[in-house]
């Protein structure tokens, strides 16, 4: 079979298949998200040691002690970012391996990723170009802070757990966006769903998760 960018040609289209109905099945349901799974090669996303195992739901070690997450997750958290309309800007804090971020990118306008891990985010640089993909703008500091000369951002999505809602994302949302964020010690997360009003934030538990630590000199 010839090999393309995508892989082994039909035999990761399948697994792709194969994954997003696994993700109807544990209750998925935004089509936009599913497609977006659909399209985008997670192999691409891990080292090719485990691209056999890429499109299992589970998360995979993308070294440094990270992990990329489980498919389930990731549609989960990019479902309920999209929940509030069409996203224009989006800030992702904890790049990764790049592959939420890409998925982002088939759904927002622009996509702005923080990662601390100058190498990860070199190499993400790098899938994204092989993809084609042009609608993300990569930054490597301390996500702790947003990114807050491009904001305010319809939609911020972090992929690292703080001890509590940064007050500095707080301030980058813009009035009826939303933020995505897993929060509490390793052990106790909680993922949490903040909405911007007018004059306030609301608050939603969606589910308990477990993610890498958000690590930065001032947490
Ligand atoms: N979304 C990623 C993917 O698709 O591969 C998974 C990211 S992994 C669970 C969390 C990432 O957050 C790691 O790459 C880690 O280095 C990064 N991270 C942790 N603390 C950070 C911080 N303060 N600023 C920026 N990135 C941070």
């Amino acid at each position: 079979m010839k090999k393309n960018l995508l892989g082994t040609g039909m035999t990761s289209q399948r697994s792709r298949d194969w994954l997003v109905q696994r993700l109807r099945e544990e209750g998925v349901r935004d089509p936009k998200v599913l497609k977006a799974i659909q399209k985008t090669p997670r192999h691409i996303f891990v080292d090719e040691a485990l691209s056999s195992r890429a499109y299992e739901d589970t998360a995979l070690p993308i070294g440094f002690g990270q992990t990329l997450s489980q498919p389930y997750i990731v549609a989960r958290m990019t479902e309920s970012l999209l929940a509030g309309g069409p996203l224009q800007k989006v800030l992702e804090v904890g790049t990764g391996s790049g592959y939420q971020t890409a998925i982002l990118a088939n759904l927002a306008g622009l996509v702005y990723t923080v990662e601390r891990i100058k190498p990860l985010l070199m190499q993400a640089q790098r899938r994204f170009n092989r993809l084609g993909i042009t609608n993300i703008r990569l930054k490597c500091a301390d996500g702790f802070w947003g990114w807050p000369a491009c904001g305010p951002y319809q939609g911020i999505l972090v992929t690292a757990a703080p001890m509590e809602v940064p007050q500095s994302l707080l301030k980058q949302l813009a009035i009826g966006g939303r933020m995505v964020i897993p929060v509490g010690a390793q052990g106790a997360q909680s993922l949490i769903l903040v909405t911007r009003t007018s004059d306030d934030f609301e608050i939603e538990t969606l589910e308990r998760v477990s993610f890498v630590p958000l690590v930065g000199e001032q947490i």
